[in-house]
């Protein structure tokens, strides 16, 4: 791309976002600390949390804490070498495992990125190693990284702040600093899309069938809290894979330039700290009631069904808009079932339209309640000794709040007018008027009951 070119591409962001330059000194120091405090705290030895805190009340403590001998014991190598070696397997397979090559959405300067889609085979083919590894050398190997787990971190974040520093030089034309790019890429290699799903959500997964592996080595016996904690979660990571293209529509893909944030998140927010229930579990076997099961399962299953309907439904939607028909799972109450709707639309001065019903007619992020919901789903399966493994759901009701804040000022500035009446009809940002809900269910159980719903090749009712 010419230079002239890259600086009205890539324009300097006018206003700052998460507290400018002090917000970002604050989240580059403060939030690795946190993911190693949170998961030291799930340590073997002594209840977790508590401890902690008793620990680190006490100031001669904490001036003890920040010794360079014990920053530099949680550099491991051989946890090192060996996530350098799983990301290379990740790019050697990126590059070998044949994919569709799909457009993301239109940039700035009218053209389209081309993607490959392969996540979800590079998924299959890790699980499948790691099922041969599991039958031939049995489960050992995986006790590594329960053993390696700070060091593992630690690589993640070096790793991090190395793939930030990087894209911050490459960033710099004839020696200024142009902005953060939205789309950095070496030849046709795209380090956001790759960064964005792979590298983390893999790794999230792994940490997770480790953790069980653990719990079985320790006990016997994997828990129930724990098999869920790995299938929900696991699932909510294959389902991100399995529907790549929908990253393309994404605030991180179309709106986030890559830095620090994405670099972090990704590596080792994602890769590490979202496997805190699983590490919590297998270091705190929890045992819970039929009952709380079935709760469990139950919240599990709404909050995706609303997570997954409203991200397909727009997906497909921004994919196909002279085709508003969508096939979408029509209630919380009837989510076994399936129905045809002819979506409603609001053509907008910006080129875009932007659906009035459906899921998107509820509620202007109603995907953010459902993914909300099933993080409520993963924390309770913790049981309720702990605040530790909560720290998921109060983290993730402040992202999305804010993410939604966020969201909402783009559309604002992208749509105008066309927003605020958008707005009108769309009234509630997250959740829905409850009251509103409650009789939708009521409606569509009354037309399930009468047989209004039709069951036909494309209208059909359909068990998960
Ligand atoms: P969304 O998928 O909610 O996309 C927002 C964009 O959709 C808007 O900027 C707008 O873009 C378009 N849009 C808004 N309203 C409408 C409408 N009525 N009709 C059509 N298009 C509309 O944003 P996110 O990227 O934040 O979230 C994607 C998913 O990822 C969510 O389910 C979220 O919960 C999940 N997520 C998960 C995280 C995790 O850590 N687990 C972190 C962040 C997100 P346009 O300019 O194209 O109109």
């Amino acid at each position: 791309m010419p230079s002239k070119n890259k600086s009205v591409l890539n324009q300097k962001t006018t206003k700052y976002e998460f507290l400018g330059p002090i917000g970002a000194f604050l989240m580059i120091t403060v939030l690795p600390i946190l993911v190693y405090v949170l998961h030291l705290s799930c340590q073997f030895d002594g209840h977790p949390s508590r401890e902690l805190i008793v620990y680190l009340s006490d100031i001669n403590n904490l001036k003890t804490l920040f010794t360079l001998s014990n920053i530099f014991s949680l550099f491991d190598p051989t946890a090192f070498l060996a996530y350098i070696i799983y990301l290379a397997y990740l790019i050697v397979i990126f590059y070998l495992i044949p994919g569709r090559w799909v457009e993301g959405t239109q940039l700035r300067d009218g053209t389209k990125l081309k993607y490959k889609e392969n996540g979800f085979y590079n998924l299959t083919l890790t699980l499948f190693i790691i099922l041969i590894i599991l039958s031939t050398k049995g489960h050992e190997p995986f006790l590594f990284i329960d053993h390696h787990f700070i060091g593992l971190i630690t690589a993640s974040t070096i790793v991090s702040f190395a793939l930030s520093f990087y894209v911050y030089l490459a960033s710099f034309q004839e020696g200024k600093l142009l902005a953060l790019e939205l789309n950095p890429r070496i030849g046709s290699f795209d380090i956001k899309y790759f960064v964005e799903l792979r590298p983390g959500i893999i790794c999230w997964i792994i940490v997770n069938i480790s953790m069980a592996i653990k719990q079985y080595h320790d006990l016997g016996y994997v828990t129930i809290g724990m098999f869920l904690i790995v299938i929900f979660q696991g699932w909510y990571c294959v389902d991100a894979l399995y529907n790549e293209p929908a990253v393309l529509t994404t605030m991180d893909i179309t709106t986030d330039g890559f830095g620090w944030m994405l670099s972090f998140g990704n590596f080792t927010w994602v890769g590490f700290l979202y496997g805190l229930q699983a590490r919590y579990l297998a270091l705190h076997p929890v045992y819970l009631s039929r009952l709380q099961i079935i709760f469990i399962i139950c919240l599990q299953a709404i909050g995706y069904t609303i997570f997954r309907g409203a991200n397909n439904e727009k997906n497909h939607f921004r994919n196909n808009p002279e085709d508003p028909k969508y096939i979408e799972l029509i209630t919380i109450i009837n989510i076994l079932c399936y129905d045809e709707i002819d979506l409603k639309y609001i053509t907008t001065e910006a080129g875009s339209r932007l659906i009035i019903s459906g899921w998107w007619g509820r509620a202007r992020h109603i995907n953010y309640l459902g993914d909300w919901i099933i993080s409520w789903a993963w924390c309770l399966l913790c049981g309720f000794d702990d605040i530790i493994p909560y720290f998921y759901v109060i983290y993730f009701a402040v992202l999305l709040i804010h993410r939604e804040r966020r969201d909402e000022e783009k559309c604002k500035k992208k749509y105008k007018k066309d927003w605020d009446k958008y707005c009108e009809i769309v009234k509630w940002r997250i959740v829905p008027e409850l009251e509103e809900s409650f009789e939708a269910g009521l409606f569509c159980l009354e037309r399930q009951i009468s047989g209004d719903v039709q069951h036909s090749s494309l209208r059909t009712s359909t068990f998960l």
